[in-house]
């Protein structure tokens, strides 16, 4: 197993017991009743995170590891401009990635069509680690440019890419729908 590989391995293990720890934390503990009975809402979220968990796969991660793998390969990229241990090097572009997400989330958020879509995710009538995954098919799609560029300007390399891309996956900002959209106006917001 490569290096690549592993790290992905470990940082899915670790994305997936902190999600079920959490799924049992909430049931346990819920901020507040749910609204509906949760096995339903699992189903839908469930089929929307593998219609988007595939898209990623197949047309999000193969160009941006290419990317990563180039970067590693030629030194290229922000992150190359100055000498630094490989350590840190990775975090900082894990830190980098995040800032530059942030501005394409708030994108998200502002711009009437990308919102059409990633309202999916805010509509969840209840919250919980499920809501994380619930994202779009079509937003996973059209992020692919914004990835590939995000991971060519950084600079980062394959294993801080992928680290990157399964942790908490989309803690993306807080759930609420966004203050311009009329037409979630009337849904109650989980928090
Ligand atoms: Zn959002």
């Amino acid at each position: 197993m490569d290096e690549e590989t592993r790290g992905g391995v470990v940082a899915l293990a670790a994305v997936a017991g902190t999600f079920l720890a959490l799924l049992m934390a909430e049931r346990l503990r819920p901020l507040r009743q749910p609204r509906r009975s949760p096995w339903r809402r699992w189903r839908v979220n469930a089929w929307v995170t593998a219609a988007a968990f595939a898209a990623g796969t197949l047309a999000v991660a193969p160009p941006a590891l290419a990317i990563a793998r180039w970067n590693e390969g030629g030194g290229i990229g922000l992150l190359h401009l100055a000498p630094m241990p490989q350590a840190l090097r990775m975090g900082l572009g894990f830190l980098l990635l995040d800032l530059t997400f942030y501005w394409w989330h708030w994108a998200n958020r502002r711009v009437p069509l990308l919102w059409r879509f990633h309202s999916a995710h805010h509509i969840d009538p209840d919250l919980d680690a499920t809501t994380s995954f619930r994202f779009h098919p079509g937003e996973v799609l059209y992020s692919a440019p914004f990835r590939m560029a995000q991971v060519a300007v950084l600079g980062v390399d394959p294993v801080t890419y992928v680290a990157y891309q399964i942790r908490s996956p989309r803690r993306r900002g807080r759930r609420r729908p966004a203050p311009s959209s009329p037409t979630l106006e009337s849904t109650p917001a989980p928090r």
